[in-house]
């Protein structure tokens, strides 16, 4: 049986997803940009899909970019907004951020621009007074994500946009593992810029969005074309565009029926786990999370092994920690909440999506408890 609890890494496209974008990987392969109508007649699917996506994200569709996916449309808004206006050059962000986040805002202080990167809470939320001891009258921009990819805790962004509207600045959010699992709106939440990216919610690689809020001035990231009115030059990659807008479509449908119970398959899960692995404990178990994500560090117990012991089961998860050169270094997301390096180094992430049975996390549940038995048994770090 293969189990594939890594949704937060990536997802399968949606069979409707697929069948939408086929026609134009095969006989509708023209380019969108050129006089005849065997590719002009494509910017009308190109605009179907710009409406889906405005949709989803309570938007008008001429607030709509599209991009590569999250890293280009997170560069985009950091890179770009920082430099409206030269009063207000600096950053605020947070320091578990994406990488597309953090090394963007590396970049911004590399140009000698003030850049605050707030702590986080034990529970891993945002810490506010943090955010706030860095906006400044320099500030130009805050960006906050709004829900982490290894917790899956959320982040009050509302509060903290409303603390960058205070100092003048202009407010992002990357919404990438967000959308689809909670449901999210732009007016009402007083965004200004908003990332998302397809793959991580059923729809194609390499296609993402970008909100841009009307009347806001970013100067394009990519240059060498007319494309999105000169925001974003490239060949329009059509299909994986129409791939966007239908897994963009399909995501308000199974938002409204709760992604088909996978907060609950959650629950079973995180329970499950408590139960059958003593010690076992969840990260940020106290804030809210997105309803598919959960973290847990099995303490004694490498991850790595782990991994290795499910994946050979047929169970694919993800750990924090990125391995360099042999050596394991811990996630810096758990190590922000306060969690030391060695009970860093325990995490398991299981990230589920409308796709995941009940079957399978039963699955898991019945695997997974010797696995961690057996690891912490022989482990020199046991505690
Ligand atoms: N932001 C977050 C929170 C992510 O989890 C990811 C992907 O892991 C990205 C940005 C980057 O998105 P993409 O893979 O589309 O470039």
């Amino acid at each position: 049986m293969k189990v594939y609890l890594d949704n937060n890494a990536t997802t399968r496209i949606a069979p409707e997803v697929f069948d939408a974008m086929l026609p134009f990987l095969t006989e509708r392969f023209g380019n969108s940009s050129s006089f005849h109508s065997f590719g002009s007649d494509l910017m009308e699917d190109i605009e179907a899909a710009r409406e889906k996506v405005a949709a989803l994200l309570g938007a008008h569709a001429e607030e709509i970019v599209f991009t590569s996916g999250g890293t280009e449309s997170d560069n985009t808004a950091l890179l770009g907004a920082v430099t409206i206006n030269p009063l207000k050059p600096g950053l605020v962000t947070l320091k578990i951020e994406h990488p597309a986040v953090l090394e963007a805002a590396e970049c911004i202080k590399s140009k000698g621009h003030p850049v605050g990167i707030s702590e986080v809470n034990s529970d891993g939320t945002l810490n506010m007074s943090s955010l706030e001891s860095f906006i400044s009258e320099q500030t130009g921009l805050v960006s906050i994500m709004m829900a982490n990819n290894e917790t899956g805790v959320i982040m009050p962004v509302e509060e903290a946009a409303r603390k960058a509207h205070e100092a003048g600045a202009l407010f992002h959010t990357d919404a990438v593992q967000a959308v689809s699992k909670i449901p999210l709106d732009v007016r009402l939440m007083d965004i200004d810029m908003l990332s998302i990216s397809a793959h991580k919610f059923h729809g194609p690689k390499g296609v993402g969005a970008l909100f841009i809020r009307k009347g806001i001035e970013i100067p394009p990231f990519m240059l060498g074309g007319h494309q999105e009115k000169g925001m974003r030059a490239g060949t329009y990659n059509t299909a994986g565009i129409v791939g966007l807008g239908v897994a963009a479509e399909l995501a308000i449908k199974h938002l409204l029926e709760k992604n088909g119970g996978t907060g609950l398959l959650l629950e079973r899960l995180e329970s499950g786990i408590l139960e059958k692995c003593p010690g076992a404990v969840i990260a940020g178990a106290d804030a809210d999370r997105l309803p598919n994500t959960a973290t847990v560090l099995f303490r004694g117990v490498e991850s790595e092994a782990a991994m290795t012991l499910l994946d050979i089961e047929g169970i694919c998860v993800s750990s924090g920690s990125a391995c360099s050169t042999g050596e394991e270094s811990p996630s810096y997301v758990l190590t922000a909440m306060g969690i030391d390096t060695v009970d860093a180094n325990t995490a398991l992430r299981f990230s589920l999506s409308r796709y995941t049975t009940g079957r399978e996390i039963d699955y898991v549940l019945e695997v997974l408890p010797p696995i961690i038995e057996k690891l912490r048994d022989i482990s020199p770090y046991a505690k």
